[in-house]
C-alpha cells in the first residue's frame, strides 16, 4: 500500500475510501463519507487535559505509606501502562499516514497527541513520588520484565508488520490489536489504582487515570468504527479466516491478561482476582460487540466487579470530575450555537 498523498488536486474533497481510496487532501468537514465522525471529533477534543493540572501532593506524602507489593504494583503497572502509550502515539500516526481519508487523519492527529499526553503523564506522576533511579526502573520493565514482555509480544509483532508490510490486511490486525490496547490491556492498571481511590490512596494519580481512561474509552469507540468500516469496504477481507483470527487474538490475549493479573495483583488489599478475570473477559465482550462480533464469555455480560463501576463506568459524557480535584480548566462552552455541531 502507498502512502495517501499529501495533496492531490485531481481528486474529491469527499474520500472515496479510507485505506487505499482517492481524496485531495482538502479536509471540508461539511463533506466526509462518514458524517458522524465529525461528532467523534470534537467529542475527542473536548477532552483535553494535561498532566500537571493535576494535584499531586497528597499521593506524595502518601506513597510511601503504602505497602511494599503496593508500591512495586504501582511501579510496575505505570511501567506497563508507559509501554501502551508510546507505541499507540506512533501507531496512531502511521495509520493517518496510510488514511486516504482527511477526516480519519484529523482524528488520529488528535488522538495521537492524547497519547503523547498520557505517555508524559507516567513521568509526572512518577517524578513527583519517587527517585530518578526507581522512575528509570519503572520504565525499564517494559523491555526487561519476562512477564510483561510476553504480555506485549503479539501487539509488538502486529504492530511492526504493519510498519514493514502495511497491506490492508495488516492495518486490519494493528486496528484489532488498537481495539484490544483501547479497550482491555489498559484496564487491569486501570483497576488497581481505582482500588487505591477507594480507600483513599493516591487519589491524585487516580485523577489522572480516569482522564487517560476517558481518552481511552473514546478511542476504542472510533477504532472500533474504523475497523468496521474498513472491514465492509474490503469486502474480499471480511472473510470466516479474518473473524477467526480477531476471535482467536481476543481469546489468547484474555488469557495473557489473566497471567499479568495475576503476576502483578497477587498481594493488592481489596482486588479479588476471580473478579478481575471476570472483569478482563467483561471487557473483551464489550470490545468484540463493538467491533460487530459476538461476545465469547457468556457469563460475563455484565460487569462482575461492582465496584469499579462507580469509577469506570460512569466517564462517557461526564465533564465532572468524580474525584475530588478542582474543576477543569479546559472546557469550554460553546457560547453561540451556530449550528455547526448539528451537520
Ligand atoms: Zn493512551
Ligand atoms: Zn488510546
Amino acid at each position: 500500500m502507498q502512502k495517501a498523498k499529501t495533496l492531490d488536486p485531481r481528486n474529491p474533497n469527499k474520500s472515496t475510501g479510507i485505506f487505499n481510496g482517492r481524496s485531495s487532501g482538502i479536509l471540508n468537514w461539511n463533506d466526509i463519507a462518514y458524517p458522524h465522525w465529525h461528532k467523534m471529533y470534537k467529542r475527542l477534543l473536548g477532552n483535553y487535559w494535561q498532566a500537571d493540572e493535576i494535584n499531586m501532593s497528597n499521593d506524595i506524602k502518601q506513597f510511601a505509606s503504602l505497602s511494599t507489593s503496593e508500591q512495586d504494583a504501582y511501579l510496575k503497572i505505570i511501567g506497563l501502562l508507559a509501554t501502551l502509550d508510546a507505541p499507540q502515539t506512533r501507531t496512531a500516526l502511521l495509520l493517518s499516514l496510510y488514511a486516504t481519508d482527511s477526516s480519519v487523519q484529523s482524528i488520529m492527529a488528535v488522538i495521537a497527541q492524547q497519547e503523547a499526553v498520557h505517555n508524559e503523564s507516567y513521568s509526572y506522576v512518577l517524578s513527583s513520588i519517587v527517585s530518578l533511579d526507581q522512575q528509570n526502573k519503572a520504565f525499564e520493565f517494559g523491555r526487561t520484565d519476562k512477564i510483561l514482555l510476553k504480555r506485549n509480544q503479539n501487539i509488538a509483532k502486529y504492530y511492526n508488520d504493519f510498519v514493514e508490510n502495511p497491506t490492508t490486511e495488516n492495518i486490519l490486525k494493528t486496528l484489532t490489536y488498537t481495539t484490544l490496547l483501547e479497550g482491555l490491556f489498559f484496564y487491569s492498571g486501570f483497576a488497581y489504582f481505582y482500588n487505591l481511590a477507594r480507600y483513599n490512596k493516591m487519589v491524585g494519580t487516580s485523577t489522572m487515570i480516569s482522564y487517560i481512561n476517558r481518552d481511552e474509552l473514546e478511542h476504542g469507540r472510533f477504532i472500533s468504527e474504523l475497523f468496521r468500516a474498513t472491514l465492509s469496504e474490503n469486502p474480499e477481507l471480511n472473510n470466516e479466516e479474518m473473524i477467526e483470527w480477531v476471535y482467536e487474538q481476543y481469546k489468547e490475549s484474555v488469557e495473557l491478561e489473566i497471567e499479568w493479573s495475576q503476576y502483578v495483583l497477587a498481594d493488592i488489599e481489596g482486588i479479588n482476582l476471580e473478579e478481575m478475570h471476570g472483569y478482563i473477559k467483561y471487557r473483551a465482550n464489550k470490545m468484540l460487540r463493538l467491533i460487530g462480533l459476538n461476545e465469547i464469555y457468556p457469563e460475563y455480560v455484565d460487569n462482575p466487579m461492582k465496584w469499579i463501576r462507580a469509577y469506570a463506568d460512569n466517564i462517557d459524557g461526564t465533564k465532572t470530575d468524580f474525584f475530588e480535584q478542582k474543576s477543569r480548566q479546559y472546557v469550554k462552552v460553546n457560547a453561540i450555537d451556530n449550528g455547526f455541531d448539528d451537520l
